[in-house]
């Protein structure tokens, strides 16, 4: 039986993320809304108040070009876009945009420009202070482009720009609505702020897999600010969240693709050699060799959650050992099961707080260590500044599911 979250337990966040009533209200769909169980889009407050956003959308950060029969940039191609234009989403009386229907292109744009705008208020939370477009010499706002006729989706100098996906039917599904595409993307944007580029030439593979990685945490930690996800992760596993469990009873009724490829059991021995040239990886070898880092950072956010679960007196300190990754005995994974079942009918409020808690923990950890790192990256690096962050903020609380959890994803502090 699954045991359902009382829908009036909202997300208790300690950040300024609350932006109800001074924000504008978009609708956004947590998951493509092909997906079984994430038909209706959620409303969302994004940090801009009404009155300051233009049809468009757009505002002073960011602005929507929904160009008809435009092909993707291509160096030295960039924004602004000049060509034809469908006609701009325009904000209802009240100024919000979640009076909009699906199917439209207005919609379509609004929530381009929803997810990227709250995606960044989500990380600029974490960081503490805006984030400053590495474009920004040439161009003030990054300019969104909603619908191209591509399969792909890319960000690049001032832009971010969405194709399609074919679904299961061959059909062509816009990414525009595609949230962990769009956050990724963003992502990539922000990192490249955050830490800059690469001479010509200079970029290693390091500094490629260090992108990918970080460009999927940046989604699954704005993902899990909808109360959706984290109730349905919660109710699907009773927060035994390590594989078993994410892979299968996630899996199976949403494929949020992001958490299931973030929990993987994957080493460095797994993936190329972070010394390998870039140019002799495949494309799929480089998003590969990211895998083990995300991983490890994805069981850091289990971990943070258990201790947190632990430290609250929800869960016993043996069944938080009992449940590691890796474990393959099945008596051993049927009475964790159990046991997180049992816990989690007896606090399910509890044990969302514990989850949003470790969130933003993790959130905070993050926005430090990339607040330090430069393009000339080492994995190594990566887990020191997550020790430095953890002394900094807690006293180091968490040291040793920091040193255990990159330990077992095989990256060490020597590490290239
Ligand atoms: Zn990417």
């Amino acid at each position: 039986m699954i045991y359902r979250i009382p829908r009036a337990a909202r997300e208790l966040s300690q950040l300024e993320l609350d932006f109800s009533g001074s924000g504008t209200r978009f609708l956004l769909y947590p998951q493509p809304p092909i997906l079984p169980g994430f038909e209706e889009p959620e409303t969302v407050w994004v940090s801009t108040p009404p009155r300051e956003i233009q049809p468009g959308p757009e505002d002073a950060r960011m602005y929507v070009a929904d160009a008809v029969a435009k092909t993707p940039y291509e160096f030295p191609d960039m924004p602004p876009y000049r060509g034809a234009m469908n006609a701009p989403a325009t904000p209802g009386a009240d100024g919000h945009f979640d009076h909009l229907r699906p199917g439209t292109h207005q919609f379509e744009a609004a929530h381009m420009f929803g997810t990227v705008h709250w995606v960044m208020d989500i990380w600029e939370a974490y960081f503490g202070a805006p984030i400053e477009w590495h474009f920004s010499e040439d161009l003030p706002r990054m300019e969104l482009v909603p619908w191209l006729d591509w399969d792909n989706a890319h960000s690049g100098y001032g832009f971010i720009e969405a194709g399609y996906r074919l679904d299961d039917s061959g059909r062509k599904f816009p990414m525009n609505l595609n949230f962990d595409v769009l956050a990724h993307e963003f992502g990539h944007s922000m990192l490249y702020a955050k830490i800059g580029l690469p001479p010509p030439g200079k970029a290693t593979t390091s500094f490629f897999a260090f992108h990918e990685s970080a460009s999927d945490l940046v989604g699954i930690i704005a993902l899990l600010h909808f109360d959706s996800i984290v109730d349905l992760l919660l109710e699907r596993t009773s927060g035994d969240l390590y594989p078993r469990n994410v892979l299968n009873r996630v899996g199976e009724v949403s494929p949020t693709k992001q958490i299931r490829m973030a929990s993987n059991d994957l080493t460095m021995s797994d993936v190329a050699d972070l010394s390998t040239p870039p140019d002799q990886l495949s494309h799929r070898e480089r998003h590969d060799v990211s895998l083990p880092l995300t991983g490890a950072v994805f069981d850091l956010l289990v971990e943070i959650f258990q201790q947190n679960l632990v430290d609250r007196r929800l869960i016993d300190p043996a069944l938080d050992d009992m449940s590691r990754r890796g474990v393959k005995d099945a008596a051993q994974l049927e009475a964790v099961d159990r046991r997180f079942d049992a816990a989690f009918a007896r606090a399910p409020v509890g044990f969302k707080h514990a989850l949003v808690d470790a969130r933003d923990t993790l959130g905070l950890y993050l926005a430090d260590v990339w607040s330090r790192l430069t393009w000339d990256v080492h994995f190594g690096d990566i887990l020191g500044l997550l020790l430095e962050a953890d002394r900094a903020r807690t006293g180091g609380w968490y040291r040793v599911e920091i040193e255990n959890v990159f330990a077992r994803h095989g990256i060490y502090l020597d590490m290239n």
